[in-house]
This record gives C-alpha cells, sequence and structure tokens, in this order.
C-alpha cells in the first residue's frame, strides 16, 4: 500500500513564486539554468527533511514529481 494513503507521502509537482512565475518538474527540470538550479535545491533541501525523497532522477515515473515521504532509509535520488 502506497504511503499516500495514510498521509505518509506527498507529491509536488511544482512551485508557484512571490513574483508569479511558475516552476515544473516536468517542464523546468530540465529547462532554464536558474529553474533547474530552483529544484535541484529544492529536492536537495527536501532530503534534509523527508526520510524517503525522489524525483525524476529516480525513474520515469518521477518525472513530473518529487515524491516526499516520512518513513523510509534515507533515499534521495
Ligand atoms: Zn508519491
Amino acid at each position: 500500500m502506497s504511503l499516500h494513503a495514510t498521509a505518509e507521502a506527498i507529491d509536488i509537482g511544482g512551485f508557484e513564486l512571490t513574483n508569479g512565475r511558475r516552476i515544473s518538474l516536468l517542464a523546468d527540470w530540465n529547462g532554464e539554468q536558474d529553474a533547474q538550479s530552483f529544484l535541484r535545491e529544492a529536492k536537495n533541501g527536501a532530503c534534509k527533511w523527508f526520510a524517503t525523497t525522489l524525483g525524476p532522477d529516480y525513474n520515469s515515473l518521477h518525472a513530473d514529481h518529487f515524491h516526499l515521504q516520512s518513513r523510509g532509509w534515507g533515499l534521495c535520488r
């Protein structure tokens, strides 16, 4: 059973900045350099808070979102 079922995991597909700019994993993971940097910093930052963090570097199923999970084994990919 997925940990989403017990609210122990959340998927994040993108961000809307205070200036209104939208940065999405699908469009920007390999997009403009500043957006790429933002998304990688977001992922690396999430790894400090969540026990499991998966994104586009993990597999194609996660090409459009970060999977952030409270349980796991320190996986950060
Ligand atoms: Zn997920």
